[in-house]
């Protein structure tokens, strides 16, 4: 795709209208802003530079968190031995329709077949029992980056591809009031990254027993409310009892002499992030990052008139040079190929969170014009005290986008009492509807054949139910926020 220099409208007519098909809107704007691409790999994704960029600096704020919270990172293998993979019943049959195999190493048939890690429970939990042997051994809290592969029949950028980024803790503790506090504590962590980093609302809870991980005894996530209402499960963390341990002899000498079994926890996020944020913060211009997560949060545009080479272009790098010194990350774009009014629509489209323009008349008057790519707004601002406001101005974007998405995620959160009133809403775009629920899988399944919408978490210090479950009368055990996901 090579752009056509000089003409800005071009950018914009290669991406759908969000309102006219949201699903084509969001594989454009990925594609157009470069984010990722399809590879001749069925279902694996490219993750192109500006979307890893974005990646890296996810991974950064998150993993400041871990290790301010005493986790250490460390790397595990690939494969699987088909035998480890098979130790602990529930997490193989949750797992076994998505594993990939491999069974030949170089030109030979391998006498015992390895999965590709479609998560690491197993190596892990392997690891742990030969490094555990004392309660003076525990915690453990180990955190690692990986990929991983689960298979997929349908293909979306970010959203569900094969192969993709992670990263996955684990931990082994010595008692299960422990292991809760730090299930508790991670769901806690990926809240604060998706609302303080990404500028998204969540809403957390606990997954229903039929959603929860494979081989867990409870899991817990944050759900995200895309853009055309449907739901996207951002984070997961699970508390896996002493369900791996057992698995896979996981013991230590606790204090009063006795063998015991640890307990044990995992916790994910994955590059699927990317995707809600494309999906929470764009617009029918394309992308709007956060400044916090931008790899640009500042793009200069110098104005090419008259000797701007000698007279506006020094003043710009200044500017960059001086932006850059506060911690603030920017971008030059001094390419002559390329007009002004085609670099705004480009860089809007790739929804760098500022646009500084520069020219001779903005020099006669010392000063430059801001452009906010949230708001759309345009400000004439003074050169002297520019690099406090424009720091400051990526804060109030930051707050801003977030106030936004929650208004969002507010409106679109509505309670049913009855199932007339449940259908209703679920027609159309939805978000999260609030409903009373009596913790039947089987009522919870025929939610999901009758409307497509799934128990997404069930809060934990949401309102008390009321009455009777909103699809078949009986009492109700809790409220659940249902919605059609990801
Ligand atoms: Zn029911």
């Amino acid at each position: 795709m090579t752009p056509s220099p000089g003409n800005p409208d071009a950018l914009v007519t290669e991406i759908t209208p969000r309102s006219q098909d949201f699903s084509r809107w969001y594989t454009d704007v990925v594609r157009r802003a470069e984010l990722a691409d399809y590879s001749p790999v069925k279902g694996c994704m490219v993750i192109r530079p500006y979307g890893y960029a974005i990646w890296e600096l996810m991974q950064q704020a998150l993993d400041r968190r871990f290790k301010a919270t005493g986790h250490v990172n460390a790397y595990f293998p690939l494969f699987i031995p088909e035998s480890l993979l098979k130790k602990e019943a529930a997490h193989v049959e949750g797992f076994a329709p998505q594993v990939a195999w491999v069974t030949r190493g170089g030109d030979e048939d391998l006498e015992e077949k390895l999965a590709v890690r479609p998560t690491s429970e197993a190596i892990i939990g392997t690891m742990y029992a030969k490094w555990v042997q004392s309660w003076r051994d525990l915690p453990i809290l180990i955190n690692q980056w990986a990929n991983v592969v689960r298979w997929e029949k349908v293909t979306r950028l970010f959203l569900r591809t094969t192969e993709f980024l992670w990263q996955e803790g684990h931990t082994a503790h010595e008692t299960a009031e422990e292991a809760e506090e730090e299930t508790r504590r991670m769901l806690g962590i990926y809240r604060e990254f998706a609302e303080t980093e990404c500028a998204i609302p969540v809403i957390d809870g606990r997954k229903t027993e039929s959603e929860k991980f494979a081989g867990a005894l409870r899991t817990y996530s944050i759900e995200a409310l895309m853009g055309d209402g449907r739901a996207l499960q951002a984070a997961t963390s699970h508390n896996l009892g002493q369900n791996f341990a057992v698995a896979f002899d996981i013991k230590f000498q606790a204090r009063d002499k006795s063998l015991q079994h640890v307990w044990g926890t995992s916790w994910g996020m994955t590059t699927r992030m990317i995707g809600a944020l494309v999906m929470v913060h764009g617009d029918d211009s394309g992308l709007m990052l956060p400044p916090r997560l931008a790899p640009y949060q500042v793009v200069i545009v110098p104005i090419p008139r008259g000797n701007w080479q000698e007279t506006v272009l020094p003043r710009a790098r200044a500017i960059q040079d001086d932006l850059t010194a506060r911690g603030i990350r920017v971008r030059l774009d001094d390419r002559d190929t390329y007009t002004p009014g085609w670099k705004f629509a480009e860089w809007e489209m790739r929804g760098v969170p500022l646009r500084l323009e520069i020219g001779p008349r903005d020099l006669d008057k010392s000063q430059v014009l801001l452009a906010r790519r949230d708001t759309r707004e345009k400000m004439p601002t003074p050169l002297d005290g520019l690099g406090a406001r424009v720091a400051d101005l990526l804060d109030q974007i930051q707050r801003q986008m977030f106030e936004r998405a929650r208004k969002f995620l507010d409106e679109h959160t509505t309670s049913a009492a009855s199932w007339d009133e449940f259908e209703t809403i679920m027609e159309g775009r939805p978000g999260f509807v609030v409903a009373a629920w009596c913790g039947d899988a089987a009522c919870e399944a025929a939610v999901k054949t009758a409307t497509q919408a799934t128990i997404r978490n069930l809060p934990f210090d949401g309102p008390a139910p009321e009455g009777a479950c909103v699809r078949c009368g009986r009492p109700a055990q809790t409220t659940a926020y249902f919605a059609k996901a990801y």
